[in-house]
């Protein structure tokens, strides 16, 4: 059997959750009549003190709405030159909403609230951009799963208050940050405007995202969504599985952690490698010496069933889930120890 550390998005319904699917009841959401996905939306909202939810069924989807609520044509999105929002959603930015960025490079991709004063455009200049929204990736994927400074942000939100610019987190894997280091989850949400949440990486559902914010907002994003075509009918019966992990899948995501210090640990006893990024959620990021050594060992990897992937030049990625299990973990270990 493969082991696969490719994303914590390859993680299959355990019978549990497919049972607890199977039992949903379902309804025209377009309508507001699927009681499993009001029941959904409510209960991520309520988790972090917001007023209202909009199940959606990716995390493009959510973070790409929450942008076109926010944005006019030709407005400007204040993020890391790494986030998802820009690298990895097809140019949507600028595709969905007609906005163009100002990108900041940031400490493994964690920006501060001087780089945000600085990026500010000032509106009475014709010349600029309007900037219209700050937005962060808690934890940061391109950073190795970092894990942003509270104190950072509720700095930057102090930032994005004073300048009336709505703060927007890319919160995908929100809860691997949440439970590595563990905030208050009403504190945590009061630093941001909305919040997109994945069900679909670590918590182990098979699809779907929550948008969250206040009514106002989640009014806006709900026609957004029409218009992306991402009005569900009776999708209660997938919202069950997302339901299912929220209320099932948060704590255990520790052992994930635990293994991806292992696997890092690990890592770093390897002759080809030159330096592991610190790992502090599910997110394992090896700096090899050349990038003929990463592709040798990409494929020693793969002559043993397992997955990792290339993530840049010399870099290689693996995520810990749900589904890798100890003795796959400890198989992994061994593989790597016999390399070089
Ligand atoms: C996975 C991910 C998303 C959303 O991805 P989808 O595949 O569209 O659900 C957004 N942001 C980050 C940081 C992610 O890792």
């Amino acid at each position: 059997m493969w082991i696969d550390f490719k994303s914590d998005t390859v993680t299959k319904p355990s019978k549990a959750m497919k049972e607890f699917m199977i039992e949903a009841e379902v309804g025209d959401d377009v309508f507001g009549e699927d009681p499993t996905i009001n029941e959904l939306e409510d209960y991520s909202a309520k988790l972090f003190g917001k007023e209202a939810g909009l199940f959606c069924c990716s995390g493009t989807q959510t973070n790409q709405i929450a942008i076109q609520v926010y944005c006019k044509p030709g407005d400007e999105v204040i993020c890391a030159a790494d986030a998802h929002i820009y690298k990895y959603e097809g140019g949507g930015i600028a595709r969905n909403a007609g906005a163009s960025v100002k990108l900041i490079q940031g400490d493994r991709g964690r920006i501060n609230a001087y780089d945000v004063i600085t990026a500010i455009n000032d509106p009475e200049n014709v010349h600029y951009p309007i900037s219209a929204l700050v937005a962060l990736e808690d934890t940061m994927n391109r950073g190795g799963g970092a894990i942003y400074d509270f104190q950072e942000v509720l700095k930057i939100k102090e930032v994005c208050r004073k300048n009336n610019l709505p703060l927007h987190l890319d919160g995908a894997r929100v809860f691997n940050r949440l439970v590595a280091s563990p905030i208050d989850y009403i504190k945590y949400g009061n630093a941001f405007d909305s919040i997109s949440i994945c069900l679909s990486k670590g918590l182990g559902a098979p699809v779907g995202s929550v948008l969250i914010g206040s009514k106002e907002f989640i009014r806006q994003a709900r026609r957004v969504r029409k218009v992306m075509g991402g009005g569900m009918r009776q999708a209660g019966i997938i919202a069950a599985g997302g339901l299912f992990a929220l209320q099932n899948n948060i704590a255990p995501l520790t052992k994930d952690h635990q293994k991806a210090q292992e696997l890092g640990k690990t890592l770093l006893e390897n002759p080809w490698i030159e330096s592991v990024s610190p790992v502090e959620t599910n997110i394992v990021v090896g700096h090899f010496h050349t990038s003929e050594k990463l592709h040798s060992f990409l494929s020693k990897l793969n002559e043993n069933q397992i997955i990792a992937m290339p993530f840049g030049d010399k870099q290689i990625r693996f995520v810990t889930h749900l589904d890798i299990s100890e003795d796959q973990l400890q198989k992994t270990i061994e593989v790597i120890r016999k390399i070089s």
